[in-house]
């Protein structure tokens, strides 16, 4: 039962010795099942020589080989339609989601009554901690069809109890509109949504954004909720509490959450989900220690119909296992970017959100949106790194604000940056999710070189 601080005290405030005992147990049924259910992990755990049946401890769980992304995809082609992964009966699947922002064919995911309900006490949890409270009005601004930032967090918010206003994306009048009409609380959307509602109330509705009245914002989808400088403009813009929570598609829609301490997101799913950090680059799992960063890999502990053991997230999040002052006491993981999208410049990791922090840091002289141009395909790119950046309005000095925010990028990230200045409302919106990296060359001659 929920209590003034946490939708599961048992689970939120478990000793982490007693979450390890719990994982092992439920790893051991998770890896049984997979293995007589999945032909994918049938296949890849006898290639690899992983015996699941032979696991001493969670420490063990690092022999299994690593799922990606790619192997999911190549394994829904050849298996429609839910891939070799897929370890439940297509009778017993109840919803089928599609993972969103990827191009090409879809990847879709399905989950069955029992991963539904784990998936509405996850996110449950997840919103609890961001302050969802019974008496509260949550205005829906994510996609609703498809997208697990959708449903799912409609169930959730249903199952606290709070109202749920279903408005999905590109319906900012009728957002604005319910809002003020139903007495809105909070919104919950991505963090460009959000940036660009901003503009659009002082714009159609010739409004300050903070007259809306939302006490909070929960952000997610994307990592700019974890930046530091656009969550405090978006405060500062509405008035409001802004927190963000992470998860994924293809393991839970959101897994992780800032309370309001903001330092860092709880990991609220331990009971479903195992996670490690390993190194992104050998694969080696590094300690859940305070400061630590790598990659995050994810195992279904608790899973049905498409369970993943060893799943690369591709997220690189930075670790924090001091106390919180909440009580809760998984570690915590912030977001420092997909390591899809990182760039190295010159020998320097470079990430595209880094630039975004900088480039918001300056508003309003800048509208906080940009592009990186790349006319080569990422990670390397030759010095300098082109950025496109939106000027402000009022701004007038815009060879000051050029030499400023190469500085700021050079000082802050270290990397040479040319920057090109344009009008703002010139560079693409994006209500999803949004794209700071351009490809300018032509990925299927790339892919024929
Ligand atoms: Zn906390």
């Amino acid at each position: 039962m929920p209590d003034e601080t946490y939708w599961n005290r048992d689970v939120e405030t478990m000793s982490w010795q007693d979450v390890r005992d719990l994982q092992l147990e439920k790893l051991r049924g998770q890896l049984d099942y997979v293995v007589a259910r999945s032909p994918l992990y049938a296949r890849k755990f006898a290639e690899a020589g992983f015996d699941s049946a032979r696991l001493r401890s969670l420490d063990d769980l690092r022999h299994a080989p690593f799922t990606t992304k790619d192997e999911l995809r190549e394994s829904q082609i050849g298996s429609p339609p839910l891939g070799e992964h897929a370890a439940a009966d297509l009778r017993d699947v109840i919803r089928i989601h599609s993972s969103s922002g990827t191009t090409g064919r879809p990847s879709y995911v399905g989950i069955t009554r029992r991963d539904r309900d784990v998936w509405t006490e996850t996110v449950s949890r997840v919103y609890y901690c961001e302050g969802v409270r019974p008496e509260d009005v949550v205005v829906h601004g994510f996609g609703l069809g498809f997208f697990v930032g959708g449903l799912p967090l409609k169930d959730a918010i249903e199952n606290i109890g709070a109202t749920f206003i279903p408005i999905g994306t590109g319906a900012s009048d009728r957002l604005v509109t319910s809002i003020r009409d139903l007495g809105g609380t909070i919104l919950t959307c991505t963090p460009s949504y959000a940036n660009y509602l901003a503009e659009y109330v002082r714009e159609r509705f010739e409004m300050d954004p903070s007259e809306l009245g939302l006490c909070r914002i929960l952000l997610g989808a994307e990592p700019g909720g974890g930046i530091p400088a656009v969550r405090d403009r978006l405060a500062h813009e509405f008035g409001a509490f802004v927190t963000e929570s992470l998860g994924n598609a293809d393991l839970i829609p959101t897994y992780s959450a800032n309370c309001d301490e903001l330092d860092g997101n709880h990991f609220l799913a331990p009971d479903f989900m195992i996670l490690e950090v390993v190194d992104p680059d050998t694969g080696e799992p590094l300690e859940l220690e305070n400061g630590v960063e790598g990659e995050l890999v994810a195992t279904h502990i608790e899973r049905e119909c498409v369970p993943l053991v060893r799943f690369r997230v591709r997220d690189r999040v930075l670790v924090k296992t001091s106390p919180c002052a909440c009580g809760r006491t998984a570690p915590r993981f912030t977001c420092v970017g997909r390591t899809d999208d990182m760039l190295i410049v010159a020998g320097v990791n470079v990430w595209p959100s880094a630039i975004k922090d900088v480039v918001t840091s300056l508003y309003p002289r800048t509208t906080g949106a940009l592009q990186i141009p790349l006319t080569e395909p990422p990670p390397r790119v030759d010095p300098p790194l082109r950025v496109q950046v939106e000027y402000g309005e009022e701004e007038v000095d815009l060879l000051g604000l050029k030499h400023e925010l190469e500085a700021l990028i050079r000082e802050k990230l270290i990397a040479k940056a040319e920057v090109e200045l344009v009008p703002a409302d010139t560079l693409p919106r994006f209500e999803m999710k949004a794209q700071l990296i351009r490809k300018l060359y032509d990925e299927a001659e790339v892919a024929a070189r």
